[in-house]
């Protein structure tokens, strides 16, 4: 007590002594708030004593919560100016650092001979009362611990309120004990992997508009150590407004981070099958020597040209070559050589028989080709300027040029023949160009001496 002066009367001075009510007088003295009478249970609940707050030591304004400030002091502003009583609500730090929730309520009186303004409030300290019901609002949560397993986190969201709720599992999944993480949803969105958002948005606000039943949302969130967790996040509101938009929200959290890994392994393992697949079709069907087709696909290509033919009556000619005197290269510069003869001869066809028309090694120094909608003439054209690349520079032996040349035979299809016809006919009017001397393209016809 020192040696302040009180004019209270006793009974309520005791009150005010020891009370929750910390009595006070002040005034506006040139825009600073002095403040010079004050009951000294503010020791009891601020932890300052009334000469800390009347010297000036510690101005009052200094101890409110920064956020409550200028709310505090625009209110004050405003009653004064309008000589009105009024009722505030603020934060007090007491000296050992804690926060004091007050309620005050002032009364305002103007001096009549200075016209100075006086100040009387009443700073009732309403700290208890909250814990109360923030104890009140852990027991709505009740439910939500008793269901909370280290299998399923669970949260819980009252938009309204703008509160949430996560339980103690929902912050270990992410590497938290409980109290490390506050309950206020900027810390779930703030650790929303970026590509997942968008989606996560979208099927929230889908549910909340009531558009779907319940919702459900696999994406990604930051764990303490960096790294990023696969959570299936499901929910449902249990309380809508009369539009039927969603005022309440609860929901679990799995985390599915194994199954994602696995699955992704998964997909990882059937890309690869795919591949091996796609290269064991794309071997079963070239040869290995030229890399043209083989024997196989040009037989299933001419399958094809024969569907065309009958489906759109879309002709086409088929052409077998074969390398002249070939078995005097391999005699005279080897077998390696003549698989090189081979290669630089396919390499040749590949360059002048583009696609679609196919190319096809059909037997040792033997080739097949397929044009579709090409007859005969223009087909033997075709050949005619692929024989002319059979020149001295097409192959080479050291310094020497080899001679590679080639007999053909062709067959022109306009309607249905099978196949064994179309690669007889062929063949057969490929030997007569053997017959005649080689190094010749022969173009098949009805009555073509047989040789
Ligand atoms: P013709 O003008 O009558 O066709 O004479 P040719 O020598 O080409 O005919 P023949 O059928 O007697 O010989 C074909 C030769 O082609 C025999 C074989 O050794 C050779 N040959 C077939 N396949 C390959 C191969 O993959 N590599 C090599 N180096 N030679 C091959
Ligand atoms: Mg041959
Ligand atoms: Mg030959």
């Amino acid at each position: 007590m020192g040696n302040m002066e009180y004019s209270f009367v006793e009974p309520f001075q005791e009150m005010t002594w020891n009370g929750p009510i910390i009595f006070m007088h002040w005034k506006i003295d040139e825009e600073n708030k002095v403040v010079d009478q004050i009951t000294p249970n503010v020791e009891r609940i601020f932890g300052y004593t009334p000469e800390d707050i009347i010297t000036g030591n510690v101005p009052i304004l200094s101890i409110i919560f920064e956020e409550d400030r200028d709310k505090f002091r625009a209110a004050m502003v405003q009653r004064i100016a309008s000589q009105s009583p009024w009722e505030s609500s603020y934060r007090i730090y007491a000296k050992n650092g804690d926060i004091r929730f007050i309620k005050s309520y002032t009364y305002l009186k103007q001096d009549n001979i200075t016209s100075k303004i006086s100040n009387f409030s009443f700073l009732f300290d309403q700290t208890e009362i909250k814990q109360e019901i923030n104890m009140h609002i852990s027991l709505e949560h009740q439910w939500a611990t008793a269901i909370d397993s280290a299998r399923e986190g669970v949260w819980d969201w009252d938009l309204e309120k703008n509160d949430v709720f996560f339980s103690k599992h929902w912050k270990s999944m992410l590497g938290y004990e409980e109290h490390e993480l506050p309950n206020q949803l900027i810390e779930w969105r703030k650790r929303i992997h970026p590509l997942d958002v968008e989606k996560v948005n979208e099927v929230i606000e889908e549910h909340i508009r009531n558009d779907s039943v319940f919702f459900e949302s696999e994406h990604r969130l930051r764990h303490s150590d960096g790294t990023y967790r696969w959570i299936l996040d499901r929910g449902k509101a249990v309380k809508r407004d009369e539009y039927g938009v969603a005022l309440r929200m609860i929901g679990t959290h799995v985390d599915i981070t194994e199954r994602k890994e696995t699955e992704y392994q998964l997909q990882q393992r059937n890309k690869e099958l795919e591949h091996l697949v796609d290269q064991v079709k794309e071997l079963s069907i070239t040869d290995p020597l030229t890399s043209l087709y083989n024997r196989r696909k040009m037989i299933d290509e001419i399958k094809k040209a024969q569907h065309q033919l009958e489906k759109n009556r879309q002709p086409f000619t088929i052409a077998i070559l074969d390398l002249d005197y070939f078995k005097n290269i391999n005699d005279q510069y080897g077998h390696t050589f003549g698989d090189i003869a081979l290669q630089t001869f396919s390499n040749l066809l590949k360059r002048q028989i583009p696609s679609p028309n196919i190319v096809a090694r059909w037997g040792g120094e033997e080739f097949m080709l397929l044009f579709h909608n090409k007859n005969g003439i223009e087909t033997q054209r075709q050949l005619l300027s692929l024989q002319a690349c059979c020149n001295d520079e097409l192959l080479k032996y050291r310094m020497d040029s080899v001679k590679l040349s080639f007999s053909a035979g062709i067959c022109e299809v306009t309607e249905h023949q099978s196949r064994e016809v179309i690669i007889k006919n062929a063949d057969q009017a490929m030997y007569l160009a053997k017959s005649l001397g080689r190094n010749q393209i022969n173009l098949y016809k009805e009555g073509l001496p047989v040789v």
